[in-house]
């Protein structure tokens, strides 16, 4: 998926498994790519990202669990790379060790050695352009990354009784460093602080993105804490309840349990993506159970649910 935030160019992409369909201009204005996990249908399309951003203008940061670095620099190396030249822009990569540190490792071409890592701690995984990420570490028997994009606050400013000017952005910037003094405003020399009121602060837009999970406590708990009131949440839906059990056995969760998770997290909009292909004659089913359970009411099926998968032993 690609997010795209008001106010600057750049755009944002969660995994790669759509990212053929997208255009030239959609990958040139990347700023980063927030990788899950690596299983295949994950990172299948990263070549893509690569084919258009190897050698280009402005670096990339790739993001993603333990590994991560591996798998990116194993990507490049499995191309020839005779006909760009040294380059100073780079693919920069974060790879996320656990809740609290993350590696920052910066490839070049065309050899994209891979040097020793920075190690950073931080609950943060990156600020920049006026957005600012943070993460989870969730349980799919491997590492699997959940990722919330959030706008920085806004500062507005309400009625007031002057003309407008380049004293209002001064205002805002003395107000965000609680910086007393004198601004000239409307010709007339007034002391900031007392135009802090004029000044309010709105949050941002947040956007959550958790795809393969065990759906069970542990990583329950750990989204409901990252997706507290968030906009809009896209979560993954493989399976059915009725098949819980092969969906528990293979590390994932149900359409029914990431609705109820939303829920309990006070998430404002939820969108529920990455499907077995089995339910594809009843998609509109396996959609209404995480829906109803997203809304606290009863499931409307279009037919009775049926398990679709055979536990073998
Ligand atoms: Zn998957
Ligand atoms: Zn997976």
């Amino acid at each position: 998926m690609v997010a795209y935030p008001q106010n600057h160019g750049y755009t944002y992409m969660f995994d790669c498994g759509m990212a053929s369909l997208l255009n030239i201009s959609d990958i040139t204005k990347l700023r980063a790519v927030f990788v899950t996990h690596t299983h295949i249908d994950h990172f299948i399309n990263f070549d893509t990202i690569i084919r258009h951003r190897a050698g280009g203008r402005v670096p990339l940061t790739i993001t993603g669990p333990l590994g991560i670095a591996q798998n990116v620099h194993s990507k490049l190396l499995g191309y020839t790379w005779n006909l760009i030249g040294k380059s100073s822009n780079c693919f920069e990569i974060r790879e996320i060790v656990d809740e609290n540190t993350f590696h920052i490792y910066k490839i070049y071409p065309p050899t994209w050695k891979l040097k020793p890592p920075i190690v950073v701690r931080s609950k943060t995984l990156l600020e920049q352009d006026g957005i600012y990420v943070q993460y989870r570490v969730l349980d799919h028997k491997i590492p699997s990354i959940a990722y919330k994009l959030s706008e920085s606050n806004k500062i507005n400013i309400g009625e007031f009784p002057y003309k407008p000017g380049p004293w209002v952005a001064r205002l805002k910037e003395m107000y965000l460093n609680n910086e007393e003094g004198d601004i000239e405003v409307d010709n007339q020399i007034l002391q900031a602080s007392d135009l802090f009121t004029l000044l309010h602060t709105t949050p941002g837009f947040q956007v959550g993105w958790a795809m393969d999970h065990l759906g069970t406590e542990y990583n329950h708990q750990l989204l409901e804490d990252l997706f507290r009131n968030i906009d809009i949440l896209y979560i993954e839906s493989f399976f059915r309840e009725v098949d819980k059990e092969y969906a528990l056995k293979h590390h994932h969760s149900t359409s029914f349990r990431s609705g109820g998770l939303a829920r309990r997290a006070g998430v404002k909009k939820l969108k529920l993506v990455h499907h077995s292909r089995r339910y594809l004659s009843e998609i509109h089913d396996l959609l209404e159970e995480g829906k109803a359970a997203f809304e606290g009411r009863k499931a409307n099926f279009s037919q009775e649910a049926t398990a679709k998968y055979l536990l073998k032993e």
